[in-house]
């Protein structure tokens, strides 16, 4: 229970500070909201759980080989989805994760694509950068999807060995030879059999995604799966 003094100056800093829609920092949203009603309708979804293949599927071909994968929104510079993005990662907003894993979720639930999924396993941060940054938004939108799906969520089963911001002077190769290297296996037992949904915040070069799925699908038996919240244009 809040005190009436917290009480007093949450009302007050309102005035001041009223919440803003974290996908465009302008409107406000509705009571109980995140995101205002034209941030809703114009975030820039896309149809990829409805489509086998898709722009996220093509740039992880003869990659690796997942069961299906989708992102939510398309990214573009200064758009609302790179500001939602910012918000989640930088601006300590995790609440924006769990509600995007949630508006994705109800998506889901009546895709042929995605149906008979095991467990919910989130592409992990570097345990330094999780710690600095309270948390992981990976996660974050995993628990939305696995809240609306009813699906188990797997935190630790993949662990992260390299501090990707060491990497900033190697060139592309090296970096991207780097990530999949990064990834390791942490609770194969859990996950052998499995049908895995992978998730994590943005595809770009698909690295990340292709270096944690193949890793996944050396445990016996397993079968991937992948979504992001949003896909950049690389
Ligand atoms: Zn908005």
């Amino acid at each position: 229970m809040k005190n009436q003094i917290q009480q007093l100056w949450e009302g007050f800093s309102n005035l001041f500070y009223p919440n803003l829609c974290l996908a465009c920092n302008y409107n406000a949203p509705s009571a109980g909201e995140i995101f205002c009603l034209n941030c809703i309708i114009k975030l820039p979804k896309t149809k990829h759980h409805l489509e086998k293949e898709n722009e996220f599927t093509r740039r992880l071909w003869g990659r690796v080989e997942l069961n299906a994968g989708g992102a939510l929104f398309l990214y573009s510079k200064k758009g609302r989805a790179q500001r939602l993005i910012y918000n989640l990662k930088y601006k300590g907003k995790k609440e924006v994760g769990v509600e995007v894993g949630k508006m994705y979720g109800f998506k889901l639930r009546n895709a042929p694509l995605f149906q008979n999924l095991d467990v919910i396993v989130p592409v992990p941060l570097h345990w330094k950068k999780e710690r600095m940054r309270g948390y992981n938004q990976s996660t974050e939108f995993g628990k939305g999807l696995a809240e609306v799906l009813s699906i188990p969520l797997l935190v630790n089963a993949l662990k992260r060995n390299i501090h990707s911001d060491s990497q900033t002077r190697k060139s592309r190769e090296e970096r991207m030879k780097n990530v999949l290297e990064a990834f390791e296996v942490d609770r194969s037992k859990e996950l052998k059999g499995k049908h895995i949904l992978l998730v994590d915040d943005v595809l770009t070069t698909g690295a990340t995604i292709e270096a944690c799925a193949s890793k996944i699908l050396k445990v016996e038996g397993t079968k991937v799966s992948a979504l992001t919240i949003a896909i950049a244009q690389v």
